[in-house]
């Protein structure tokens, strides 16, 4: 392992996380306001806008519906890195910060999109499926971006293959 690389790699990865995480919040409708699947036409093109799946959620459901994808998504990770024979960072700041942006995009598009790209249109790319996790590339070659599933011989690698929904919440900032 390379010790002495981890701080780097932890200063630039967490920072760039929490930034494309955070662009969920961002491209919402202003208050999350209630445009659910509003299907028209436009002349002779069709036009559809789909809002977030939490658009009408209130904070106390929001955090309900957060908390239980944080489980499942803690749940899923834990399964998958052991059916793939890979492990997590020895640092679990990044599979923590990375569970969290998959529960987020799986309450806000109801699927786990990759929370370490950038999407033009989050709501396609989730129909689309390439990126959903576990994404194509981890799929076909064990290729996991986000550092989430690292291969043995990856240099960031740890010995840990479980990760609990405690160490989750409190390594990621919390539920919300
Ligand atoms: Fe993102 Fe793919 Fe890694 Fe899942 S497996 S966290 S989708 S890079």
């Amino acid at each position: 392992m390379l010790t002495h690389l981890r701080m780097p790699i932890v200063a630039v990865i967490c920072p760039l996380l929490w930034a494309v995480t955070s662009l969920a919040f961002v491209s919402k409708p202003p208050s999350r306001m209630a445009t659910a699947n509003v299907v028209g036409r436009c002349g002779e093109s069709k036009f559809a806008l789909t809002a977030t799946k939490d658009a009408n959620m209130s904070e106390e459901e929001r955090e309900v519906a957060m908390e239980k994808a944080l489980k499942a998504m803690t749940a899923f990770s834990n399964k998958y890195i052991e059916n793939t024979g890979t492990y997590y960072c020895s640092d679990k700041s990044i599979p923590a910060v990375v569970i969290k942006g998959l529960a987020e995009h799986k309450v806000t598009l109801g699927t786990p999109l990759c929370p370490c790209r950038f999407y033009e249109n989050k709501e396609k790319e989730a129909q689309d499926g390439y990126w959903n996790c576990p994404c194509v590339p981890m799929r076909e070659r064990h290729e996991c971006h986000c550092m989430l599933f690292l291969t043995e011989d990856n240099d960031f690698s740890g010995d840990e293959k479980n990760i609990s929904f405690e160490e989750v919440k409190k390594l990621s900032g919390g539920i919300l």
